[in-house]
């Protein structure tokens, strides 16, 4: 069975680029006949506004965007990572190093602006330095993967990321390992997601392989941006979606995807060829 997922982190109410990814994914999954599940990805505590998660949900309804089964919350599964984790044993070391020592001998900057991680604690920790976070040893193996819109995509983990964290400084899963658990638990063979999450993909493909876990295909659709290319967010002033005009909102989303119309139409001629093979676009008036 075909299975999508939208994994709204509830940090705040859906903006217009969370819709366009819930949007997409929905009709992806049920264009197919698949399942359409919904993940919290409220691992990151500090982050997670009380009350974000039922807001999105009420908000999806009013957009017409049903779920199957229950919505599932990553905080509440939390042994299935720690699970990963073992399984993943010798592949992983404790990293004591602080952001500012990461900063000052790095390799440079990832695609997604992260320090790459010079790989100071991978022989142990040095004497006197305590444990902070959980590390995964990456090498130099090329990742390739073809995505649906944007095309083939590689990555050199080894140059591009470094060993990247699993388990966070302040005690929280890390992002990275959660999706790929989760994922395969919940049976997903699609991921629909912005394009914000592009430079993520080959990281999340390594630790499927170690943890011999299937890949799912991928599509990432265009993050919307304003006028200076920034994210949509609250940080960058984007207009919280007006509910009480869910249609017209839908629309927009739908004509950014390349799919002019309404729900009903772009579900019967959902084709994400017609998706912009870009990563990022101001989204339509
Ligand atoms: N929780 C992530 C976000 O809201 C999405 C994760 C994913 O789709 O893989 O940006």
């Amino acid at each position: 069975m075909m299975t999508g997922r939208f994994a709204p982190s509830p940090t705040g109410s859906l903006h217009f680029g969370s819709l366009v990814a819930a949007l997409a994914s929905w009709l992806d999954a049920r264009a197919a006949g698949g399942h359409w599940l919904v993940r919290m990805e409220d691992l990151d505590e500090p982050r997670v506004q009380p009350g974000a998660a039922c807001e999105i949900l009420r908000a999806l309804r009013q957009l017409g965007l049903y779920w199957d089964d229950e919505v599932t919350h990553q905080s509440s599964c939390t042994a299935r990572y720690e699970e990963a984790l073992q399984r993943l044993g010798a592949h992983t070391y404790w990293c004591g190093c602080t952001r500012k020592e990461i900063a000052d001998s790095s390799l440079g900057l990832a695609a997604d602006g992260a320090a790459i991680y010079p790989g100071t604690c991978r022989r142990g920790l040095p004497p006197g330095k305590p444990a902070r976070a959980l590390r995964l040893k990456v090498d130099d193996s090329k990742i390739v993967f073809v995505d649906r819109v944007q095309g083939r995509r590689e990555q050199v983990l080894s140059r591009d990321v470094g060993d990247f964290v699993l388990y966070r400084a302040d005690g929280q899963f890390a992002y990275q390992l959660a999706v790929v658990v989760d994922d395969a638990a919940q049976g997903i063979t699609d991921v629909v997601r912005g394009a914000d999450l592009i430079d993520s993909t080959a990281r999340q493909i390594f630790l499927q392989r170690l943890l011999g876990l299937p890949t799912p295909r991928y599509l990432h659709v265009p993050v919307a941006v304003n006028a200076a290319g920034e994210k949509l967010s609250k940080q960058t002033g984007a207009e919280p979606l007006d509910l009480s005009r869910a249609e017209c909102e839908v629309r927009r989303a739908l004509a950014f995807l390349g799919h002019p119309g309404d729900l009903a139409q772009a579900r019967r001629s959902w084709d994400p060829g017609l998706i912009p093979a870009q990563l990022a676009a101001e989204p339509p008036r």
